[in-house]
Protein backbone atom coordinates (compact mmCIF):
# COMPACT_ATOMS: atom_id res chain seq x y z
CA UNK A 1 0.00 0.00 0.00
CA UNK A 2 1.36 3.18 -1.03
CA UNK A 3 1.60 5.52 2.16
CA UNK A 4 4.37 8.03 3.23
CA UNK A 5 5.58 8.42 6.85
CA UNK A 6 6.04 11.82 8.05
CA UNK A 7 8.35 11.84 11.30
CA UNK A 8 8.38 14.90 13.48
CA UNK A 9 8.66 16.33 16.49
CA UNK A 10 5.65 17.54 19.13
CA UNK A 11 6.16 18.94 22.22
CA UNK A 12 9.44 16.75 22.66
CA UNK A 13 7.65 13.74 21.83
CA UNK A 14 8.55 11.92 18.11
CA UNK A 15 5.56 11.57 16.21
CA UNK A 16 4.95 9.53 13.25
CA UNK A 17 2.05 10.15 11.27
CA UNK A 18 1.01 8.16 7.85
CA UNK A 19 -0.06 9.56 4.68
CA UNK A 20 -1.85 7.48 2.36
CA UNK A 21 -1.44 9.25 -1.42
CA UNK A 22 -4.43 8.41 -2.98
CA UNK A 23 -5.41 9.81 -6.45
CA UNK A 24 -9.55 11.00 -6.73
CA UNK A 25 -10.72 10.56 -10.30
CA UNK A 26 -12.63 13.66 -10.56
CA UNK A 27 -12.30 16.83 -12.09
CA UNK A 28 -14.96 18.41 -9.94
CA UNK A 29 -12.99 20.95 -7.35
CA UNK A 30 -16.29 21.04 -4.84
CA UNK A 31 -15.66 17.11 -4.75
CA UNK A 32 -12.41 17.32 -3.93
CA UNK A 33 -12.99 19.97 -1.35
CA UNK A 34 -15.56 17.97 -0.17
CA UNK A 35 -13.46 14.60 0.37
CA UNK A 36 -10.46 16.49 1.65
CA UNK A 37 -12.72 17.64 4.78
CA UNK A 38 -14.77 14.04 5.58
CA UNK A 39 -11.52 11.97 4.98
CA UNK A 40 -9.82 14.22 7.17
CA UNK A 41 -5.89 13.69 7.99
CA UNK A 42 -4.16 11.27 6.96
CA UNK A 43 -4.58 11.10 3.31
CA UNK A 44 -3.10 12.77 0.17
CA UNK A 45 -5.38 13.47 -2.25
CA UNK A 46 -4.31 13.83 -5.62
CA UNK A 47 -6.05 15.07 -8.99
CA UNK A 48 -5.98 13.74 -12.30
CA UNK A 49 -5.38 17.25 -13.83
CA UNK A 50 -1.68 17.41 -11.43
CA UNK A 51 -0.58 14.02 -13.09
CA UNK A 52 -1.48 15.36 -16.66
CA UNK A 53 -4.34 14.12 -17.29
CA UNK A 54 -6.99 16.59 -18.06
CA UNK A 55 -9.69 14.77 -20.69
CA UNK A 56 -12.89 13.68 -20.05
CA UNK A 57 -12.93 10.36 -17.50
CA UNK A 58 -14.83 8.00 -19.15
CA UNK A 59 -18.48 7.21 -17.63
CA UNK A 60 -20.95 4.94 -20.11
CA UNK A 61 -22.05 2.72 -17.71
CA UNK A 62 -25.99 2.00 -16.97
CA UNK A 63 -25.40 2.06 -13.01
CA UNK A 64 -23.30 4.00 -10.67
CA UNK A 65 -20.78 1.01 -9.86
CA UNK A 66 -20.38 0.74 -13.36
CA UNK A 67 -19.55 4.06 -13.95
CA UNK A 68 -17.10 4.94 -10.69
CA UNK A 69 -15.46 1.42 -11.65
CA UNK A 70 -14.77 2.76 -14.85
CA UNK A 71 -13.41 6.16 -13.80
CA UNK A 72 -11.24 4.32 -11.44
CA UNK A 73 -9.92 2.23 -13.86
CA UNK A 74 -8.82 4.15 -16.43
CA UNK A 75 -6.58 6.52 -13.61
CA UNK A 76 -5.25 3.09 -12.20
CA UNK A 77 -4.22 1.78 -16.00
CA UNK A 78 -2.43 5.70 -16.78
CA UNK A 79 -1.09 5.94 -13.40
CA UNK A 80 -0.52 2.85 -11.61
CA UNK A 81 -1.03 4.78 -8.86
CA UNK A 82 -3.83 4.11 -5.78
CA UNK A 83 -6.90 5.78 -6.43
CA UNK A 84 -11.17 5.97 -6.09
CA UNK A 85 -13.63 7.33 -8.40
CA UNK A 86 -16.77 8.22 -7.41
CA UNK A 87 -20.76 8.36 -9.03
CA UNK A 88 -23.45 9.60 -7.58
CA UNK A 89 -27.06 10.13 -9.14
CA UNK A 90 -30.18 11.90 -7.92
CA UNK A 91 -33.46 9.59 -7.96
CA UNK A 92 -36.52 11.26 -7.83
CA UNK A 93 -39.60 8.87 -6.50
CA UNK A 94 -42.36 10.83 -8.64
CA UNK A 95 -40.35 10.96 -12.29
CA UNK A 96 -40.05 6.96 -11.34
CA UNK A 97 -36.45 7.37 -10.21
CA UNK A 98 -35.12 9.40 -13.06
CA UNK A 99 -32.51 10.76 -13.46
CA UNK A 100 -30.61 8.25 -11.35
CA UNK A 101 -27.56 7.49 -13.43
CA UNK A 102 -28.30 10.60 -16.18
CA UNK A 103 -28.29 12.82 -13.38
CA UNK A 104 -25.01 14.87 -14.96
CA UNK A 105 -26.53 15.03 -18.44
CA UNK A 106 -30.15 15.77 -17.55
CA UNK A 107 -30.44 18.62 -19.48
CA UNK A 108 -27.84 17.50 -21.99
CA UNK A 109 -24.32 16.77 -22.55
CA UNK A 110 -23.28 20.24 -21.46
CA UNK A 111 -23.93 19.41 -17.82
CA UNK A 112 -25.22 22.57 -16.68
CA UNK A 113 -26.19 22.76 -13.02
CA UNK A 114 -28.87 25.20 -13.60
CA UNK A 115 -30.11 23.46 -16.82
CA UNK A 116 -30.46 20.96 -15.27
CA UNK A 117 -32.26 21.82 -12.27
CA UNK A 118 -34.47 23.98 -14.29
CA UNK A 119 -35.53 20.71 -16.05
CA UNK A 120 -36.31 18.85 -13.16
CA UNK A 121 -38.56 21.10 -11.39
CA UNK A 122 -39.86 21.38 -14.84
CA UNK A 123 -40.62 17.45 -15.33
CA UNK A 124 -42.00 17.28 -12.14
CA UNK A 125 -44.29 20.02 -12.41
CA UNK A 126 -45.95 18.46 -15.33
CA UNK A 127 -46.11 14.82 -13.81
CA UNK A 128 -47.94 16.24 -10.50
CA UNK A 129 -50.33 18.35 -13.08
CA UNK A 130 -50.94 15.25 -14.88
CA UNK A 131 -51.96 12.96 -11.34
CA UNK A 132 -54.21 16.22 -10.59
CA UNK A 133 -56.15 15.78 -13.35
CA UNK A 134 -56.50 11.90 -13.53
CA UNK A 135 -57.75 12.52 -10.36
CA UNK A 136 -59.96 15.02 -10.87
CA UNK A 137 -61.39 12.39 -13.83
CA UNK A 138 -61.64 9.74 -11.35
CA UNK A 139 -58.39 7.89 -11.85
CA UNK A 140 -56.35 7.10 -8.62
CA UNK A 141 -53.17 7.76 -8.61
CA UNK A 142 -50.91 7.81 -6.02
CA UNK A 143 -50.20 11.33 -3.83
CA UNK A 144 -47.69 12.82 -5.93
CA UNK A 145 -44.97 13.80 -3.10
CA UNK A 146 -41.26 15.27 -4.06
CA UNK A 147 -39.61 12.03 -2.25
CA UNK A 148 -35.74 12.26 -3.75
CA UNK A 149 -32.21 10.53 -2.71
CA UNK A 150 -28.79 10.78 -3.42
CA UNK A 151 -27.03 8.04 -3.83
CA UNK A 152 -22.80 7.15 -4.15
CA UNK A 153 -21.16 4.56 -5.74
CA UNK A 154 -17.23 4.67 -4.57
CA UNK A 155 -14.66 2.37 -6.15
CA UNK A 156 -11.46 2.09 -4.95
CA UNK A 157 -8.03 0.25 -6.34
CA UNK A 158 -5.49 -0.35 -4.25
CA UNK A 159 -2.77 -2.19 -5.48
CA UNK A 160 -4.59 -3.32 -8.20
CA UNK A 161 -7.82 -4.76 -6.50
CA UNK A 162 -11.00 -3.42 -6.15
CA UNK A 163 -12.98 -2.53 -3.43
CA UNK A 164 -16.88 -0.73 -3.42
CA UNK A 165 -18.56 1.93 -1.08
CA UNK A 166 -22.23 2.62 -1.28
CA UNK A 167 -23.75 5.54 0.77
CA UNK A 168 -27.38 7.46 0.33
CA UNK A 169 -29.09 10.61 1.19
CA UNK A 170 -32.78 10.54 1.79
CA UNK A 171 -34.47 14.13 0.70
CA UNK A 172 -37.40 15.55 -1.17
CA UNK A 173 -37.21 18.13 -3.99
CA UNK A 174 -37.78 21.67 -3.09
CA UNK A 175 -40.36 23.78 -4.91
CA UNK A 176 -37.37 26.49 -6.11
CA UNK A 177 -33.41 26.89 -6.03
CA UNK A 178 -32.34 28.18 -2.10
CA UNK A 179 -29.11 28.54 -1.17
CA UNK A 180 -25.41 29.46 -2.36
CA UNK A 181 -23.13 26.82 -0.88
CA UNK A 182 -22.56 23.21 -2.54
CA UNK A 183 -22.52 22.26 -5.99
CA UNK A 184 -24.47 20.25 -8.94
CA UNK A 185 -28.31 20.27 -7.38
CA UNK A 186 -27.73 21.42 -3.77
CA UNK A 187 -30.42 24.31 -4.08
CA UNK A 188 -33.60 21.99 -4.49
CA UNK A 189 -32.52 19.11 -2.76
CA UNK A 190 -33.61 19.25 0.79
CA UNK A 191 -33.06 16.53 3.64
CA UNK A 192 -34.20 14.50 5.52
CA UNK A 193 -34.61 16.08 9.04
CA UNK A 194 -33.97 19.42 7.48
CA UNK A 195 -36.17 22.26 6.35
CA UNK A 196 -33.45 24.11 4.34
CA UNK A 197 -31.70 22.56 1.26
CA UNK A 198 -28.05 21.29 1.12
CA UNK A 199 -26.91 24.14 -0.55
CA UNK A 200 -28.42 27.27 2.24
CA UNK A 201 -27.13 24.08 4.88
CA UNK A 202 -23.59 24.36 4.21
CA UNK A 203 -20.95 22.24 4.05
CA UNK A 204 -20.22 21.19 7.27
CA UNK A 205 -23.45 20.11 7.83
CA UNK A 206 -23.68 18.44 4.06
CA UNK A 207 -20.43 16.46 5.17
CA UNK A 208 -21.86 14.81 7.99
CA UNK A 209 -25.24 13.47 6.38
CA UNK A 210 -24.52 13.62 2.41
CA UNK A 211 -24.41 10.56 0.35
CA UNK A 212 -20.60 10.99 -0.19
CA UNK A 213 -19.73 11.42 3.53
CA UNK A 214 -20.98 7.94 3.97
CA UNK A 215 -19.48 5.83 0.84
CA UNK A 216 -16.30 7.75 1.76
CA UNK A 217 -16.12 7.46 5.74
CA UNK A 218 -16.75 3.77 5.11
CA UNK A 219 -13.61 3.88 3.03
CA UNK A 220 -11.31 5.79 5.24
CA UNK A 221 -12.49 2.93 7.86
CA UNK A 222 -11.84 0.35 5.58
CA UNK A 223 -8.12 1.52 4.56
CA UNK A 224 -7.69 2.63 8.39
CA UNK A 225 -7.99 -0.61 9.43
P1 LIG B 1 -21.09 12.61 -10.84
O1 LIG B 1 -20.98 11.64 -9.75
O2 LIG B 1 -20.02 13.64 -10.79
O3 LIG B 1 -21.22 11.97 -12.19
O4 LIG B 1 -22.41 13.42 -10.51
C1 LIG B 1 -23.65 13.13 -11.10
C2 LIG B 1 -24.53 14.34 -10.97
O5 LIG B 1 -25.03 14.42 -9.65
C3 LIG B 1 -23.89 15.69 -11.28
O6 LIG B 1 -24.84 16.47 -11.96
C4 LIG B 1 -23.60 16.27 -9.93
O7 LIG B 1 -23.63 17.68 -9.94
C5 LIG B 1 -24.75 15.69 -9.11
N1 LIG B 1 -24.34 15.53 -7.73
C6 LIG B 1 -23.52 14.58 -7.25
N2 LIG B 1 -23.34 14.75 -5.93
C7 LIG B 1 -24.07 15.83 -5.59
C8 LIG B 1 -24.26 16.52 -4.36
O8 LIG B 1 -23.71 16.19 -3.30
N3 LIG B 1 -25.08 17.58 -4.40
C9 LIG B 1 -25.68 18.00 -5.53
N4 LIG B 1 -25.51 17.41 -6.70
C10 LIG B 1 -24.70 16.33 -6.74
Amino acid sequence: MQSYKNIHYLCGRLVISIFMKLVFATGNPGKIREAAEILGEGFELVTPASLGIKEDLPETGNTLRANSMQKADYIYKKTGLNCFADDSGLEVDILGGAPGVETARYAGPQRDADANMDKLLEEMARREKEAAMARTNGITTANANRKARFRTSVTLIINGEHHFFDGVMEGHIGLDKKGNGGFGYDPIFIPEGYSQTNAQLGEQVKNTISHRAKALKAMAEYLRK
